[in-house]
């Protein structure tokens, strides 16, 4: 008979744990496959960084829309504004992993990284990327009276009064702060920047006078600049719109180099499953496929992305790109926040 010894049952107890923890993460696959499979059973939250009515507020209304049809459950915007976005996105990082919380977010989500020394999050490993949604230019506009003619004017006119300009944004971490960001260092100045909880509130504010410029997207700008609610000085990409074709680009009025377009992507809380995340990304393509959201969007001056770049992967990929172009320009820009 074999005989036992202290090592030889240390070994067999090993084996027995061994195989409970390997029953155990069967057990925990099998349970996400079914999640998976049922997935969704309940209605979902987007959250939105930012204020209702403004850019991203409307690129994910569009999205969910046509993303409930295909998944079969409400999915509900909630807009969480604040620190450029860095609120809303921390929301959903903390948030369960189990697909019912997912975030639409912009560009912000890579250049927070860099801009705030204490992120609560980490932007490439507390999430699982779902898949990119569209590349939208931006607009530098000015309220109705304001007294440059044109984007030469508008530089004159900036390095002329410096502080004096009211410059609205987002706060630290949006896109309309980027672009204020670029801006200000291509001209080597400053202005008073004011920040709004998402860009619709500016936007009320610009056409009501009471801030001089704003920078933002054309989801947000278009129909203001259409009805003469806003002087349009310049487009914030190398070639002009066409959507919007008697805007000059901002380097046709002198500022060398001014370049932005402001991606959106959606995002799970890391460790959603991969097949809740392969449902979710199955309805955003074909929410980007819709000839509803395609005809909004061009209206809009935008388009959705190519199939090819909805994926996961790609945007994965491409978030950290975004995070690794932007670190130096904020470094050298040097505006930080806590
Ligand atoms: N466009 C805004 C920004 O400046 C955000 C928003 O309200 O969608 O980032």
């Amino acid at each position: 008979m074999k005989s036992w010894n202290i090592a030889s049952a240390g070994r067999a107890a090993l084996a027995v744990a061994a195989l409970a923890l390997g029953a155990g993460a069967l057990t925990a696959v099998s349970a996400d496959r079914a999640q998976a499979q049922d997935y969704p059973t309940r209605p979902i939250t987007m959250v939105v960084p930012f204020t209702a009515g403004g850019p991203t507020d409307t690129v994910a209304r569009l999205i969910a829309e046509s993303m409930s049809r295909s998944l079969g459950q409400q999915v509900i915007v909630e807009n969480v504004g604040g620190a450029g976005g860095t609120r809303g996105a921390g929301q959903v990082a903390k948030a369960a992993p189990d697909g019912y919380t997912i975030l639409v977010h912009h560009i912000g989500q890579a250049t927070a990284a860099t801009l705030y020394r204490k992120l609560p999050y980490n932007v490439l490993t507390d999430f699982e990327a779902v898949g990119l949604i569209t590349d939208v230019p931006m607009t530098v506009l000015g309220k109705n009276g304001l007294a440059p003619k044109d984007a030469t004017e508008l530089v004159a006119f900036i390095k002329e009064n410096k502080d004096k300009v009211i410059y609205g944004n987002a706060g630290v971490g949006s896109a309309s702060h980027l672009c204020g960001m670029l801006l200000m260092s291509a001209l080597g100045t400053q202005m008073t920047t004011v920040p709004y909880q998402g860009t619709g509130p500016a936007m009320n504010d610009l056409v009501g006078g009471q801030i001089d410029l704003l920078c933002d997207q054309t989801t947000n700008t278009t129909g203001q600049i259409k009805a003469g609610k806003v002087k349009a000085y310049g487009v914030t990409t190398k070639t002009r719109l066409k959507s919007l074709p008697d805007i000059p680009t901002m380097e046709e009025g002198g500022v060398k180099g001014f370049e932005i377009a402001v991606w959106h992507g959606a995002y799970a809380p890391k460790g959603t499953p991969p097949a809740v995340v392969a449902k979710l990304n199955a309805a955003l393509k074909t929410a980007l496929q819709d000839p509803k959201v395609i005809a909004r969007f061009a209206d809009l001056g935008t388009e959705p992305v190519s199939q090819d770049r909805a994926t996961p992967e790609v945007h994965k990929a491409f978030l950290a790109a975004e995070v690794a172009k932007w670190k130096p320009i904020i470094e050298q820009a040097g505006v930080f926040a806590d």
